[in-house]
């Protein structure tokens, strides 16, 4: 049945393109790569190259109607299963064992060391990573890892996750998030599912990779905290890993008892910090390269230069302009990624100035702007200031030096 849908492909796509009145460039685009791989039973799998969002399209869109083609033109009445190629690779049998660790694992298979662009920004927690994957619960236990949002702490932990994997397939890894954690200790708190706290114990201490996404969100949690110290004690003690993740450093979470945040401290901590201008277009070439997209330098820079929080935001900007070259049909230009991202575009443009800080500062607190940067300093100026000197640190992009001048020429160790 495989050649008989392979000999008739072309046919195939051509018919839905009669039926629907596809123009060439949406043929081109969702249909022409698509390819018959395999038929079991009436389930054909079509591999598609694309991303995972032009995968949900062709699904919603195309999919029925390539059944129906199928069906018309070699009488063949089937499923289609759609897949993107990283889950045909997959598929492959020799990988089957890691596959379904990977699956128990709660692993997103795109977060692997290949994918993961190493700056200065992250050099550190890369490295430290690599280690800990190549020498689990030998070295660095636990690793702790801790950025902002959005800045590649899941990615570099499920990688460590699919590197042992790799090696020990065997392995008991598990990934789990604050959330689950303290859901799963409710439920057995509640003996709901028949899940006693001696078997949500067990399963805690009969692992050999754990990895803990956010921790901060125990924050406050005294009960979670106590089930997590104890399992994280029996861990250590048995020599399994212990990885985790955390948006501050171990002593800052707030709401968190010193016993654990000094267990934190204990194996090694990094840090990764926001991706530098430099970074930013390293990764949404390498990132547009997965798609099989050379992006060209220029195009880049002016997304790296407007767009600064965090790549995840970055990943999201590439996408928009992606979809917008193939449902347009056009070449990616700056033109083309300045009318793609015109709404984030927009969004930045409005960014908030130190002028607007300071006056609505002033204004909560029924002062003066002038008194912003003024050389009066009686309590109820300085601590607005402060709070303006604060504001604008956080949310504008000056440094330290720019807004002691910008607040009355105040020094920057001041600021
Ligand atoms: P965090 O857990 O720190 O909030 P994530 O690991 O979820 O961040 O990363 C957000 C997105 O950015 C993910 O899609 C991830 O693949 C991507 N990402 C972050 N850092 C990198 C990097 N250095 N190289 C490649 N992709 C990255
Ligand atoms: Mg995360």
């Amino acid at each position: 049945m495989l050649e008989q849908l392979k000999e008739n492909w072309e046919k195939i796509l051509d018919n839905v393109k009669e039926d629907q009145d596809l123009s060439d460039v949406s043929f081109n685009t969702w249909l022409v790569p698509l390819k018959p791989v395999s038929v079991e039973g009436n389930v054909v799998t079509i591999l598609c190259p694309v991303n995972s969002i032009g995968l949900e399209y062709i699904d919603k869109k195309y999919k029925i109607f390539i059944q129906v083609a199928i069906e018309e033109v070699i009488g063949f009445k089937c499923e289609l299963h759609l897949v993107i190629p990283e889950e045909k690779a997959k598929k492959a049998p020799k990988k089957k064992v890691v596959d379904a660790d990977i699956i128990k694992a709660n692993l997103n298979p795109r977060y692997t060391f290949d994918t993961f662009v190493v700056g200065s920004n992250n050099k550190m927690a890369h490295a430290a990573s690599l280690a800990v994957a190549e020498s689990p619960a030998e070295i660095y236990n636990p690793l702790f890892i801790y950025g902002g949002v959005g800045l590649g702490k899941t990615h570099l932990m499920h990688s460590i996750a699919h590197f042992i994997l790799k090696n020990n397939p065997d392995a008991k890894v598990l990934y789990v998030t604050c959330e689950t954690f303290t859901n799963e200790l409710i439920d057995a708190i509640r003996n709901k599912n028949n899940i006693t706290t001696t078997e949500f114990r067990e399963k805690y201490r009969t692992i050999d990779v754990l990895l803990i996404d956010d921790i901060q969100f125990f924050s406050g949690k005294s009960r979670t905290q106590e089930e997590f110290f104890y399992a994280f004690e029996a861990l250590i003690a048995a020599r399994k890993q212990i990885i985790i993740t955390s948006d501050t450093y171990p002593k800052e979470i707030s709401g968190m008892d010193d016993r654990l945040t000094s267990r934190f401290d204990s194996g090694l901590t990094v840090a990764i910090e926001p991706p530098e201008l430099e970074m930013r277009v390293a990764i949404l070439i390498k990132k547009a390269g997965q798609e099989g997209i050379q992006l060209s330098d220029d195009v880049a820079f002016f997304v790296a230069k407007h767009l600064r929080s965090n790549v995840r935001e970055l990943e999201g900007a590439l996408r928009k302009i992606l979809a917008f070259s193939r449902f347009h049909g056009r070449d990616i230009t700056i033109e083309l990624t300045k009318e793609a991202l015109k709404d984030l575009l927009s969004v930045q443009n409005r960014q908030i100035s130190v002028e607007n800080i300071q006056k609505t500062v002033a204004d909560f607190f029924r002062i003066k702007v002038a008194d912003m940067y003024s050389k009066r300093r009686p309590a109820n100026i300085a601590r607005p200031r402060q709070i303006a000197m604060y504001l604008t640190k956080e949310l504008t992009q000056k440094s330290l030096p720019e807004i002691g001048e910008l607040f009355g020429g105040r020094d920057h160790t001041t600021v």
